[in-house]
């Protein structure tokens, strides 16, 4: 079914192109159920904080292993939204990484701390847990660490530091819907977890969307307050707050999706090990997988010194792949004093190396080794 769908529509659009994310195939696969909760919902009449965005809070905490969940109107609000509700604030220093995307920094700096910014692991591309301690002093609050591409940052050693330094640890699991370090799902292990709902994520809306969980009733509650401008009951309003809702629409899409999410990331799984088997031969490095690591593969990337002609020969033959990130944090313009010169030299390094192949679960068999035998020809 799924292979058929997908032949029909790309003889249709006469197009051979093997797209970096296609958003239009899985929706063909599940586009009845998604009517389904589509109409539910305008029938419904009611299309903010409702039954949905309820519904869907419970089940997402449950899936993750969390004992709530708060939906937000994007993942960035999510952590902008948790490193308010904790007090993270001027004079406060925050340590995550550079190798991320923009927005676990500018959660930081919205709320006026100061990001400070540690190297990464060169085989997870998550935070070098080893270089956490050198940078931590009296106004180290909190530690921040990413899930990147749907792997697990080393989570029993940021825990130890935290604790030897009473630090608060939340994490930025945006790409990492269902993945797990010992056993245990990601954004359940720290005080709270923030997570994305952007379209291409492993769990994606069809518009934005985010969630926070948590295992504290008390940054839950503070949480809830945040997103509805401050309003603890109509007009009521007892913290400065903002308007932050994932919406009733968004939700009960998610509510659908959340059914597939297991075998979808499984698909994603069996993928990449079809590309591990196929490239284990180029001179590219492919992804790692720990072994206390269940990867998700939100991002299949490897690393080449001649990244940019293999872009190039790839778009040449019909094939779309993405960096993830082309300009690391700390080189951006509006980042640009953040890091102390030479300490980041992995994030440095991997920044110009770095590409993500095409993944997602309705990618076909036959699409992943036509990608291996062009990477494999150019490398
Ligand atoms: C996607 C993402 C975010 C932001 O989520 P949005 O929903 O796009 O605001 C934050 N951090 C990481 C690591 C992400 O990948």
């Amino acid at each position: 079914m799924r292979q058929t769908l997908h032949t029909q529509r790309r003889l249709c659009d006469g197009s051979n192109m093997i797209k970096s994310v296609d958003l239009q195939s899985e929706f063909s696969e599940i586009s009845e159920q998604i009517r389904d909760a589509v109409d539910r919902v305008l029938e419904s009449g009611w299309f903010i904080l409702g039954d949905e965005s309820e519904a869907f809070e419970k089940e997402f905490a449950d899936y993750i292993g969390a004992g709530y969940g708060i939906a937000v109107g994007s993942g960035s609000d999510a952590l902008y939204l948790t490193l308010r509700a904790l007090g993270i604030g001027e004079g406060d220093e925050v340590i995550t990484v550079s190798h991320t995307f923009i927005s676990t920094v500018d959660a930081i700096v919205r709320n006026r701390a100061r990001p400070v910014l540690v190297d990464v692991d060169a085989e997870t591309y998550c935070i070098d847990a080893s270089q956490i301690e050198s940078k931590i002093n009296h106004r180290t609050r909190m530690i921040l660490p990413v899930h990147l591409y749907g792997h697990p940052a080393q989570m029993d050693e940021i825990a130890t530091i935290a604790a030897k330094h009473d630090l608060v640890v939340v994490e930025d699991a945006c790409q990492a819907h269902g993945a797990e370090y010992k056993g245990h799902k990601v954004g359940a292990m720290a005080t709270a977890g923030c997570f994305s709902f952007y379209p291409s994520k492993n769990l994606g809306a069809y518009g934005d969307g985010g969630m926070i969980v948590t295992d504290s009733k008390e940054l839950a509650e503070k949480l809830r307050l945040l997103r509805n401008y401050g309003q603890a009951k109509k007009y009521h309003h007892d913290l400065v707050g903002t308007n932050s809702r994932l919406d009733e629409i968004q939700a009960a899409v998610l509510r659908v999706k959340l059914g597939h999410l297991d075998a979808w990331n499984e698909r994603r799984r069996e993928l990449a090990s079809l590309y591990n088997e196929l490239l284990a031969d180029s001179p590219a490095a492919g992804p790692i997988e720990k072994d206390y690591a269940k990867h998700v593969y939100h991002q299949y990337v490897i690393r080449s010194d001649r990244r940019d002609a293999l872009q190039q020969h790839l778009q040449k033959n019909q094939i779309q792949t993405l960096i993830h990130y082309p300009i690391s944090v700390h080189r951006q313009k509006a980042y640009q004093n953040l890091a102390d010169g030479a300490s980041l030299t992995v994030t440095d390094e991997i920044c110009d190396q770095v590409l993500s192949l095409p993944l997602y679960p309705t990618l076909t068999e036959d699409h992943v080794r036509n990608v291996a035998a062009e990477v494999k020809k150019c490398l």
